[in-house]
């Protein structure tokens, strides 16, 4: 059995941590929240009472918080000070690349072996174990990590060294916000030419636009039952989360010098539905407003 620290126990970290513990392991679990923390309990974890606390003589610590300068903090101020060296360190949030490599660096100086990690795949698939990690680690550490990671994970990659994790994970992202926004103006098109868009998927999901924003998560109501678009873009991957990846893309684009202009684009337009009150809607839902029916979406905090 392995001891398992597992720090930040919210949307994502709740049902990862569960994982952990119904694979066997012994989980030593903190949040802030204590409403976290009795989920966490009732999931078979052990409520600890700081994040030292929960570190102290684990093999593993993971980590899920929401941005970098959480990620900084817990690191820097509790996790390094207060593991043991053979511990290794993962950190699942989706952060800056800067504050990965920083972490990361930071706690290589000081002996311990250090992955970023974080995933693809929403609530539902943490609480299943089916999320897909991309991992940025030294080549010799990745099977250690692999190996911690499978109760969570459905697929596990080694994306390359530290930082690459992250690097895969805002690549990714870019060209799904970027895809989904071709696929909602295609559809918005297609209606007003008069096109059913029913009949649309049936073409475009077979012809060479088909990507899996059309196939597997359209954001037209009826074509893929178990898209978001059915339960009013309920339950999903919320525009909130996706104009964070595209903002760390654009940051990322900006430090390195690439030319990523429709992922500029893109994060205008999430911004502009985000600030119109829709950030807790799934991302597909922008369908509605290239349609100009926001009416059809159920009113921002109703
Ligand atoms: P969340 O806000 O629900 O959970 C974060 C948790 O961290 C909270 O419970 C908070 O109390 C806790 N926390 C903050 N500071 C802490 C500290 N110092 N010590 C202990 N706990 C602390 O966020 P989430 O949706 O679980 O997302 C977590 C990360 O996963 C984010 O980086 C997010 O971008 C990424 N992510 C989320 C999704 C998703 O669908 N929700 C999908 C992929 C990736």
């Amino acid at each position: 059995m392995t001891r398992i620290a597992f720090v930040g126990l919210g949307n994502m970290g709740a049902g990862m941590a569960a994982r952990q513990a119904a694979a066997g392991h012994e989980v030593l679990a903190f949040d802030l929240s204590q409403a976290a923390m009795d989920r966490a309990a009732a999931a078979g974890c052990i409520p600890a009472a700081s994040v030292a606390e929960a570190v102290k003589g684990a093999d593993t610590v993971i980590t899920m918080l929401p941005a970098g300068p959480h990620v900084r903090a817990v690191y820097g101020e509790e996790v390094l000070p207060h593991a043991s060296k053979s511990a290794l360190l993962i950190d699942c949030s989706t952060i800056d690349m800067d504050s990965a490599r920083a972490v990361g660096d930071l706690a290589r100086t000081r002996g311990f072996k250090f992955a970023d990690a974080p995933v693809s795949g929403g609530i539902m698939a943490a609480e299943a174990g089916t999320l897909a990690f991309m991992v940025g680690c030294e080549e010799v550490d990745y099977p250690a990590f692999e190996a911690v990671l499978q109760p969570m994970a459905r697929a596990v990659f080694h994306a390359g060294g530290l930082g690459s994790g992250q690097a895969a994970k805002i690549c990714n992202n870019m060209l799904l916000g970027i895809s989904m926004i071709g696929v909602c103006e295609a559809f918005a098109l297609a209606e007003k030419l008069g096109l059913d868009p029913e009949r649309f998927y049936e073409i475009g999901s077979k012809s060479s636009g088909q990507c899996w924003s059309l196939s597997t998560y359209c954001p037209w109501p009826g074509p893929v039952e178990t898209a978001p678009s059915n339960r009013d873009y309920e339950g999903g991957f919320l525009t909130a989360l996706m104009l964070k990846d595209l903002k760390l893309a654009q940051e990322a684009a900006a430090k390195a010098g690439a030319t990523t202009p429709l992922g500029g684009q893109a994060e205008a337009l999430y911004a502009l539905f985000d600030g119109l009150g829709y950030g807790q809607k799934d991302f597909s839902a922008m369908l509605q407003m290239f349609r100009g029916r926001l009416d059809t979406l159920q009113a921002p905090g109703a």
